[in-house]
């Protein structure tokens, strides 16, 4: 059953196919359904009895008739109300165990802990999954999640956009309530983050063969980090290039190169995972880190020179 709601903020009309209660109009708004919760008020409990089209004599074999009788007729593949069928469901559940049965002909209530005090399925769209269920719980319902894509941007990402049954359904407790909530599509971010990290390789290999070519005399150092991830890659792998022609060139054995070239790799990767997210903040542990590097091994030179100077080179 689909249901049109007016935007309050442009008037275009939206259409919640069920069970969907809140969705985005094209303008941005969110639309919520105008389909009102039953008043809180009614605490009838429902008639489990009723439920199943028995009396309360019923003996157990009739209640296992009646119980596959009325789950055929109310199971939603056959054209059924899903919020019919989990009561069906819920109903035999407590009277085909003689002691549940014995309890509720006695209390009028299922006897069942989680129970909430209206027996009236709470509202829960609009919240995040947690609160919801956490809302369905206390009530005594049991939360079934169902997942729907949305764009990554979308302000539903993350919540409870639709349930079923809906707000204000009368249903017994234990009943399982289906509950969509709005995910953001991994896929496309997915896609994004190897987009990004492709170009950014592509460029950091550029920048390094630049910095480290012997072609050239003057290697020129552009940190100029430019809009895209290539460009970024780019300036981080020159800086990482002429890190490492400084390091081959000062460390003097082959053990120090390959931790300088292990440290310069580590650097620059950690520092592309936090510019995914942040890039200012990415280029900015890039460069400390790439400048302390530095100046550790110019240090490294200069204690060299020094022992060389002073003589005593082993
Ligand atoms: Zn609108």
């Amino acid at each position: 059953m689909a249901e049109t709601v007016t935007c309050a903020a442009c008037g275009a009309e939206v259409v919640l196919e069920d069970p969907i209660l809140l969705a985005t109009c094209a303008c941005g708004a969110e639309v919520r359904s105008r389909r009102h919760p039953r008043e809180a008020g009614s605490d009838t409990e429902i008639d489990l009895y009723k439920v199943l089209g028995i009396d309360r004599g019923a003996t157990e074999a009739e209640i296992r008739d009646a119980y596959r009788r009325r789950a055929r007729e109310t199971h939603p593949d056959v054209g059924g109300d899903a919020a019919e069928f989990q009561a069906v469901q819920a109903a035999y559940e407590t009277l085909s165990d003689p002691s549940r049965r014995r309890s509720y002909d006695r209390t009028g209530r299922t006897g069942d802990r989680r129970r909430g005090p209206s027996g009236n399925v709470p509202d829960v769209v609009g919240m995040s999954p947690v609160e919801a269920s956490r809302t369905l719980l206390t009530a005594g319902y049991v939360p079934r999640l169902m997942l729907r894509p949305v764009s990554g941007s979308s302000p539903l990402a993350n919540r409870v956009i639709g349930q079923q049954p809906g707000p204000g359904a009368g249903l017994p407790p234990g009943a399982p309530v289906a509950i969509v909530v709005a995910v953001a599509e991994a896929g496309a971010l997915w896609a994004r983050v190897r987009e990004l990290t492709r170009d950014f390789a592509q460029g950091v290999l550029d920048g390094f063969a630049a910095a480290t070519s012997r072609s050239g005399r003057t290697r020129r150092i552009e940190l100029d980090a430019g809009d895209t991830s290539r460009d970024r890659g780019r300036a981080v792998g020159a800086v990482a290039g002429s890190v490492t022609v400084g390091a081959v060139r000062t460390a003097g054995c082959l053990v120090r190169t390959v931790v300088w070239l292990a440290v310069t790799a580590a650097i620059t990767v950690a520092s592309f995972v936090i510019g995914l997210f942040r890039p200012a903040l990415g280029i900015a542990v890039f460069v400390i880190a790439i400048v302390v590097l530095t100046l550790l091994v110019t240090r490294g030179y200069r204690l060299q020179r020094e022992r060389w100077r002073s003589g005593d080179w082993v």
